[in-house]
């Protein structure tokens, strides 16, 4: 066995199924940063095979990829840089995003006919049109629509707090998006979305026509505590072989700096991967894995390349089986108990893996 991450296709499909079904409405599977560590193309084919009606990503390249690799469907994309080639994105039948007359002015300069989704700033001060400029950017797209410049395909918003349902942020940019809406009188998008998964699971109200599922399309909790059990399953596994085993006495310290000794003798193991391979360096000391059938606690610091785990006087033969994370089921760590250890979420533990590490996929 090579180390590895092994993605179970059948869970992104159980899960996509799973979330429409929850919602009721459509859904956009978002692909974004090579599906979230899981890798794009294959997601992507996963959730249209699964019924979802629309693929999102952050950048232009990420959409081109998706459309070169034989992806055909409604995509969209929203992170657009200020050198775009949107005559590449129209001549691919990517929905774009726009968030200012500038950006539309550039759209209508490529002479083609464009599928354009305008966002507006609700609140979280991050893309989007704010809404002093809103009026200005209604105005712009509903002129384009009358000269055939472009169809406005979509009118949406992201929020800054979703997974914390009670945050009052919520509430405000659901207002805001609806006065925005108000505003937009005349265009006729096919989809008016704000919700990602964690809106998707705990917010009907923001629902809308669509609602743009990331994590929890990898089965992962977006808002850990908050959300109902949907039986989502994770599809990410990342184990690899145990490289070493040996024991240490009394006294030894760990890895660099030492920043674990060892009270008494024991054994440990050490785990041919590392940050190159996106194990956060912030598990040291607190993550765990799966060897061999039982948790062992992460001693010292992650390196580069490998970590050491303390094994309790077992020394089990190298290349048993490490399990980093996967969906828990056999008793290891998930990538919710990562992210605890790590001090972060589960989006950084499952995106960031990866480097040197070979992927697999099971139907
Ligand atoms: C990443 C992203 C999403 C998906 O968010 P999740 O919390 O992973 O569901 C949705 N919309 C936008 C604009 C995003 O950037």
């Amino acid at each position: 066995m090579n180390p590895e991450i092994v993605v179970d296709l059948a869970a992104v499909r159980h899960n996509v199924r799973a979330l429409r079904e929850h919602t009721g409405v459509a859904s956009m599977t978002v692909v974004k940063a090579d599906g979230y560590g899981h890798g794009m193309v294959e997601v992507a084919r996963a959730a249209r095979e699964a019924g979802s009606d629309w693929i999102g990503v952050a950048t232009l390249d990420e959409a081109l990829a998706l459309r070169n690799a034989g992806d055909e469907g409604p995509l969209l994309c929203w992170l657009t840089l200020p050198d775009a080639d949107w005559a590449a994105a129209i001549d691919a039948g990517i929905d774009v995003t726009a968030y200012s007359v500038a950006e539309l002015d550039a759209i209508a300069a490529t002479g083609r006919p464009a599928r354009v989704q305008l966002k507006v700033d609700t609140g979280l001060s991050r893309g989007g049109a704010p809404l002093e400029t809103w009026p200005a950017v209604v105005e712009r797209a509903r002129q384009g629509e009358q000269d055939g410049s472009w169809k406005v395909t979509g009118i949406w918003s992201h929020f800054a707090a979703s997974d914390e349902p009670d945050h009052p942020a919520n509430d405000a940019q659901e207002q805001a998006f609806r006065q925005a809406l108000a505003l937009a009188e005349g265009l006729t998008p096919e989809v008016r979305h704000l919700a990602n998964s964690a809106a998707g699971l705990l917010r009907p109200s923001s629902h809308f026509d669509l609602v743009r599922f990331g994590l929890a399309s990898y089965g992962l909790d977006p808002a850990p505590g908050h959300t109902p059990d949907l039986g989502l399953v994770p599809a990410m596994t990342v184990h690899a072989p145990l490289a070493m085993a040996k024991s240490i006495p009394a006294g030894a310290g760990v890895s660099y700096g030492h920043t674990w000794v060892a009270e008494t003798p024991t054994t440990v193991g050490l785990v041919p991967i590392g940050y190159g391979e996106g194990v956060l360096r912030s598990a040291s000391n607190a993550g765990r894995v799966l060897v061999d059938g039982k948790q062992r606690a992460i001693r010292g610091r992650v390196c580069m390349d490998q970590f050491v785990v303390d094994l309790g006087g077992d020394l089990p033969d190298t290349g048993a089986e490490v399990v980093l994370f996967g969906p828990g089921t056999q008793g290891e760590p998930t990538a919710q108990d990562w992210a605890d250890a790590a001090g972060t979420i589960s989006y950084e533990i499952v995106t960031r893996i990866g480097g040197r590490l070979a992927r697999r996929y099971v139907a």
